[in-house]
């Protein structure tokens, strides 16, 4: 249970909101000012909490840099710092202030040094520790909320950078931490809500926090999502608004099917399933902070701030197709192992999953046929290396004696994901969704669907991938 706040800044007069800011919506001069605007406006009748991002591309280049750092070779990763501090320094240079370009400068300086002695310590080494990953990784963050602070600054609103280390406690499970919720609404609340009091607008770096030993941790890639809606449960806030690149949550990825169209209103249920099984547009764990609460989450493009966007709300209105959204994970593995007639399904099962378990892989799909003993399962191809090694370390015995069937892996698999709450209960979706792909020639490898009915998922070719999504988006006219 999250810590009940004391105090909350004028609360009856004005609203409390968290706003994030996406890679792209902080990525030049030009889309910092934009949102020194939005803020402007916002803050008029708000007290809003700012999350930012790196700028777009950082995060990459700094974990480039320092795996290139751990190879022992410093050309490339002394090309990065030159490109971190450039793009910064352009950013300082044309919207600060001649006083606030003094004492950022400095600072930004700082950074690009921190970043400098992190790596060099790497090159020395030859190894990256998780912790100093972590650190590095997320410097982007300290630098972007630096930068964006002194732009409003600039502009003549009060602001302040803020840390997250000194907000968001973790576990130390680094590169995918998980908040500690109790110590994060204390330590949040004591940091942030006196700034929010004096009408200083708090600009918190994402993607970081730390250890309760203060060790710097990053909530995986794409975390600045979820440290949003950490924060606005630790602050009990009204809303959190995450702006990106898109005017909302959509039908299926615009990349994949450009006619997809904006969902108004989507369940908090829809939006983890949406997010789980590869929407790029909210990190995974976005929602859970903010579910017991029921703070709503809306997605607003910056790029243009008039339009509403996509409500996420505990229970969303719906339309008439059962189905509300497609989407696909890429790059995902089939594995399919048997128990031949010596080992039981149940005793197949439990020590497989006992593996997944131990090496902390999720699956994307299961699927199971018990008179042959066989288990089928879809896990993401990053982590086939780890599954593979351990399942034929603990089926070792069996598989020398033949009593455990070779395990069978199907690279280049892509899964489909239908998801709708409206779905349950809606007979012949997966038959509509199946003779789409027919049509279309497309071979349906394995398909799953749980018994909430909330999400349906087909596994293709990758090759099949776009044509299936479209595919199915049109079948349903979404
Ligand atoms: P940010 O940098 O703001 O966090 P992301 O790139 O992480 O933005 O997420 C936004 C992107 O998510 C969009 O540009 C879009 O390409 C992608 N995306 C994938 N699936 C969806 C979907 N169903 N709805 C909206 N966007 C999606
Ligand atoms: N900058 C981090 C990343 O690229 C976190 C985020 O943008 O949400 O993964
Ligand atoms: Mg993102």
């Amino acid at each position: 249970m999250m810590a009940k706040v004391k105090e909350s800044p004028g609360k009856s007069k004005r609203p409390l909101i968290v706003m994030k800011f996406g890679g792209t919506s902080v990525g030049s001069a030009e889309r910092m000012q934009g949102v020194a605007e939005i803020l402007r406006e916002h803050t008029r009748h708000a007290d809003v909490v700012v999350v930012v991002s790196a700028m777009g591309g950082a995060t990459n280049m700094l974990i480039r840099a320092a795996t290139q750092a751990s190879e022992g070779t410093e050309e490339p990763w002394k090309g990065s710092r030159q490109e971190l501090a450039r793009r910064h320094r352009e950013v300082a240079d044309q919207l600060l202030s001649a006083a606030e370009q003094a004492s950022v400068l400095p600072r930004l300086a700082e950074q690009v040094k921190h970043f400098e002695d992190l790596c060099s310590g790497f090159t020395l080494l030859r190894e990256i520790t998780p912790r100093g990953m972590d650190t590095l990784s997320s410097l982007g963050e300290v630098m972007s909320a630096t930068l964006v602070a002194a732009i409003l600054r600039s502009s003549g609103l009060k602001s302040e950078a803020v840390d997250a280390i000194e907000c968001i406690v973790t576990d130390d499970n680094f590169g995918n931490a998980g908040p500690l919720f109790e110590e994060t609404g204390v330590k949040t609340q004591e940091r942030l809500l006196p700034l929010l009091k004096r009408g200083v607008i708090p600009v918190v770096t994402g993607f970081r926090g730390a250890t309760r030993e203060g060790v710097c941790t990053t909530l995986g890639r794409g975390g600045s999502d979820f440290s949003a809606t950490i924060l606005g449960a630790a602050l009990d806030a009204d809303e959190v608004w995450i702006w990106t690149d898109v005017d909302g949550v959509m039908t299926a990825d615009p990349r994949l099917v450009p006619e997809a169209r904006i969902l108004p209103e989507v369940s908090y249920r829809e939006a983890i399933e949406l997010s789980y099984f590869g929407a790029k547009v909210l990190h995974p764990k976005t929602i859970q902070p903010v579910m017991q609460k029921k703070i709503p989450v809306w997605i607003k493009n910056s790029f243009n701030p008039s339009c509403p966007g996509t409500k996420i709300v505990h229970a969303a209105k719906n339309g008439q197709s059962g189905i509300k959204a497609i989407t696909s994970v890429k790059d995902a593995v089939l594995i399919t192992m048997s128990g031949r007639n010596a080992i039981s399904f149940p005793q197949l099962a439990a020590r497989v999953f006992n593996c997944l378990y131990l090496e902390e892989v999720s699956t994307l799909m299961v699927t199971q046929s018990s008179a042959d003993n066989v288990l089928c399962f879809a896990i993401h191809q990053a982590d086939l290396p780890r599954v593979k090694a351990e399942l034929e370390k603990v089926f070792e015995l069996e598989m020398l004696h033949d009593y455990v069937g070779v395990l069978e892996v199907m690279p280049k698999v892509a899964i489909v994901v239908t998801v709708g709450e409206n779905m349950k209960g809606t007979p012949g979706i997966s038959g509509r969704a199946f003779g789409a792909l027919g049509r279309k020639g497309i071979n349906i490898i394995a398909m799953a669907q749980g018994s909430s009915e909330l999400s349906i998922s087909f596994a293709v070719r990758s090759a099949d991938m776009k044509d299936a999504v479209k595919s199915v988006h049109e079948e349903f006219h979404l």
